[in-house]
């Protein structure tokens, strides 16, 4: 795993106690369940989104406490799970590339629902857990002043240099020396047939049909 310092990658981000998840995939766009694992760390998560930020923080966090409920040897199988979350553009893209949930493959959504949260579903077993982020997690001041420069679409080169310092701070001094389980909660959900996804060029997921396909004898 690549956690090496770059000007995208902070020496205090590489040595932060972030959340490591080992993952499972198939092998080819016809294969079986992979035999190894893959390593993805929160400057994995950085590399797919674009930059490093308190949402990615925040949503790697949430996932880190929520995805071993459904998990347990903390094997994440990015095949079999289907994830709803805010449509926050950091919040949305932690979702997919942990889960692998797409929204082509109705297997990722969104809902309209302020704050750090996701609903994750296990598509094997159907089982389902939320995580929240706890309501005095993140100071309302700033979460006020996000949605207020989004829906205005005005803020001045110092009020963003102030927001951003602010946000960074709260990671430091927060979230980063907080045990997560105290900054979210996770539960179950009653099992419950999922919504499809009012995507209408949806297709199916061919790349994890034949997983368990077994093996020839000489692979
Ligand atoms: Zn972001």
């Amino acid at each position: 795993m690549d956690n090496s310092v770059t000007w995208y990658w902070p020496t205090w981000a590489a040595s932060a106690p972030l959340p490591v998840f080992r993952v499972r995939d198939t092998e080819s766009s016809h294969g079986r369940y992979a035999l190894e694992l893959k390593t993805i760390g929160v400057k994995d998560l950085v590399k797919f989104h674009g930059h490093a930020c308190d949402g990615l923080f925040r949503g790697a966090m949430a996932l880190a406490v929520a995805l071993p409920v459904l998990f347990p040897d903390n094997i994440v199988d990015r095949t079999d799970l289907r994830v709803i979350s805010r449509n926050s553009p950091c919040l949305g893209d932690v979702a997919a590339y942990l889960t692998g949930g797409r929204v082509r493959f109705n297997s990722q959504d969104v809902v309209n629902q302020a704050g750090v949260w996701f609903v994750l579903e296990q598509i094997s077993t159907g089982h389902r857990v939320r995580v929240e982020e706890n309501p005095d997690g993140y100071p309302e001041s700033l979460s006020d002043e996000e949605a207020q420069f989004v829906s205005t679409g005005v803020a001045t080169p110092e009020q963003l240099d102030r927001l951003q310092a602010a946000q960074w701070d709260w990671v430091t001094s927060v979230l980063l020396k907080t045990p997560r389980e105290t900054l979210y909660t996770v539960r179950r959900l009653p099992e419950d047939s999922w919504e499809d996804v009012p995507y209408a060029h949806r297709g199916p997921r061919t790349d994890v049909l034949f997983k368990d396909v077994p093996r020839t004898i000489d692979r």
